[in-house]
């Protein structure tokens, strides 16, 4: 069966929901909704992004504030009178409003890492449901009330079954927007935030940026959740927005599935009717009144979390034949006209350069003053025993670290201090030693992630599928890169299916993908097999002869020594040789301090 009658059907319930059910239920279908809006912003904030907010209700209690405020208030300032004319116009007020607040907030807090991001949401959560409640003229723990229903082309929407319909085409086009978002450039970005912040800075992606955007799509989203509640009420008390209901906002992006968009219905749906039924029933089962859900509904919680870790969601796609799911759009990738390509360097230019580089990490100098030097069309191998201080250099080049003294030149420019999405930019790319993959996206879309510079597709135009053109030469490009290092068969399953060398390979793609002059590749070799070393092997000659500059760390000599034009070797932190690969195999002081020792 097409997924899309799925939907057709789902959207045909929905239709005639209001008219065939009891009033009760309506209200209890806004209030899912209503709920959906704000854990849609959940999923793409904690879901894809893994940043985890208990706040998004004080955001729910600011669009809502804002137009009680706005529509009841009997004399407005000059400047803002304006907006007292229609709830429409209250709406503007408050995404700009809470747009403003969420980019304050981001700026402040989205910086912070580990448990102190979490900890933020919960500070500011706090202070504004306090301010809600303190202000006078939000009429403290009162409240506002005598709000106005919302019109629509002159249709009063004041009754429940009337509201519903506006909340569920929100809605609707809420998760559709989300769903496009996520499937798109800019959506790539932020899955990438996941594999790690490093890897997405170097492929050119602005982390904190990305970060920034979807705090301030969940902001708004649950800003127009909470307009919506308001002007269905028609009173609003700071009680909905305190931290209470930023716990349960989580808990139902938990339960339905975090990081998929019908796991935020699921998720809501299955909550407030949990929640109701065990109102209703547990006091008819103990004979008396009293708070049992919480108890009972924390203990299903905890259950829920130990089961079914991932959400409800998956667990409901296992049950369905697969025939019903909602497959992934499989996209051709078509193989579309090339993406412009840099004019690669004149062969024997010199690319990359370090002078006197000399990193200390307090007392012990993992690199001391290392010479280096890079030419176009060529391949350098940096090998040295473990300790030696390869990675660390493979740091100061690439821009993850800064030296403490001396300078690294790329094409001639000084890149210390450099962020590495700019060098990324400038024609470098690499690999990491650890892969560093998203697991669950389609080999496909991984190395997409590497054409992000290529693209220019902001959030706007990937919500509005404005950037279709593009993606697909960006996906054409990932296709053609994934072709030329021979995984040309693997294009859509998914990338954590495959074989560790696979893996490494899909890497030397994603880098490809940025167009780059120069490939920086940490121990490329590690874990390949036999078949996998020589196919590396031919593949790094092919790009060698086609112009790439290559910078290899590793540890397999065999393959080195066969490949490279030239070595340097390190020890301590030093170069203690370097040279055409036959002469430094020979070299006592390399036989000595390396194979000597390592083997
Ligand atoms: P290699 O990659 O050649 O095995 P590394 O560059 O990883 O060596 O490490 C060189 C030395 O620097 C080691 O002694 C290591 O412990 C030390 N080192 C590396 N990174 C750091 C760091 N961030 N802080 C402190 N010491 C470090
Ligand atoms: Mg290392």
């Amino acid at each position: 069966m097409n997924p899309r009658y799925l939907i057709l059907a789902l959207l045909a319930v929905l239709g005639i929901a209001p008219l065939v059910l009891p009033p009760y239920y309506v209200t209890l279908l806004n209030y899912i909704g209503l709920y959906t809006l704000v854990v849609l912003g959940l999923v793409l904030l904690t879901g894809v992004g893994g940043m985890t907010s208990f706040g998004q209700a004080a955001f729910v209690g600011l669009g809502a504030y804002t137009s009680a405020y706005l529509t009841t208030v009997p004399e407005l300032p000059g400047w803002l009178a304006w907006a007292s004319a229609s709830p429409w116009l209250t709406l503007l007020v408050g995404l700009a409003l809470t747009g403003a607040v969420a980019l304050l907030l981001g700026a402040l807090t989205l910086k912070l890492s580990g448990h102190y991001l979490p900890l933020g949401t919960i500070a500011w959560g706090l202070s504004l449901y306090y301010l809600f409640g303190t202000l006078e003229s939000l009429g403290g723990h009162t409240g506002v009330s005598g709000l106005p229903s919302i019109s629509l082309f002159g249709w009063e929407l004041n009754k429940g079954e009337e509201i519903y319909y506006l909340i569920w085409a929100v809605l609707l086009c809420a998760m559709l927007i989300t769903q496009n978002l996520l499937d798109s450039r800019e959506g790539r970005a932020i899955r990438a935030l996941r594999g790690g912040q490093l890897m997405a800075e170097s492929m050119g992606v602005n982390t904190f940026r990305s970060k920034l955007v979807i705090f301030l799509i969940s902001a708004l989203f649950a800003a127009l959740s909470g307009w919506l509640y308001a002007h269905t009420q028609r009173f609003v008390n700071p009680t909905p927005f305190g931290l209470h209901m930023g716990i349960d906002y989580l808990f139902m992006a938990l339960i339905g599935g975090v990081a998929s968009v019908w796991g935020a219905l699921l998720g809501a749906g299955t909550l407030t009717m949990l929640k109701q039924w065990l109102q209703d029933l547990l006091p008819q089962l103990f004979g008396s009144t009293g708070n049992y859900e919480v108890i009972v509904f924390g203990l299903i919680i905890i259950l829920l979390m130990q089961r079914a870790p991932g959400g409800l969601w998956p667990l409901l796609l296992r049950l369905v034949p697969d025939a019903w799911k909602p497959r992934k759009a499989i996209k051709a990738a078509e193989l579309t006209a090339e993406l412009p390509r840099r004019d690669l360097p004149a062969a024997g230019e010199v690319l990359l350069e370090a002078r006197n580089v000399t990193r200390r990490f307090g007392g012990l100098v993992a690199n001391n003053e290392m010479n280096l030097n890079l030419c176009a069309g060529e391949i350098l191998a940096l090998i040295g025993p473990n300790g030696a201080g390869k990675s660390t250099l493979f740091n100061q080049l690439s821009g993850v670290d800064t030296p403490t003294s001396g300078e690294v030149l790329f094409r001639g420019e000084r890149i210390n201090g450099i962020p590495s999405r700019a060098i990324a930019r400038m024609g470098m790319s690499r690999t990491f030693q650890h892969v560093k993959l998203l697991p669950e996206m389609s080999v496909l879309e991984n190395v997409a992630i590497g054409a992000h510079l290529r693209g220019h597709r902001g959030v706007l135009s990937a919500a509005l599928r404005l950037d279709r053109a593009e993606e697909a030469e960006l996906l054409g490009e990932a296709r053609r890169q994934l072709e030329r290092v021979g995984l040309g068969d693997y294009l859509h399953v998914e990338a954590g299916s495959l074989a560790l060398g696979q893996q490494r390979i899909l890497e030397i793609a994603r880098a490809l993908c940025a167009n780059p002059c120069l490939l920086l590749l940490d121990e490329p070799a590690a874990g390949l097999r036999h078949k996998e070393k020589e196919a590396l092997c031919t593949l790094l000659s092919r790009l060698r002869s086609e112009g790439m500059a290559i910078l290899l760390v590793e540890h397999d000599m065999d393959f080195v020594m066969g490949l490279v034009d030239r070595v340097v070797v390190m020890e301590f932190g030093q170069r203690i040789a370097h040279g055409l690969p036959a002469d430094v195999q020979k070299d006592p002081v390399v036989l000595e301090a390396y194979l000597g020792g390592a083997e």
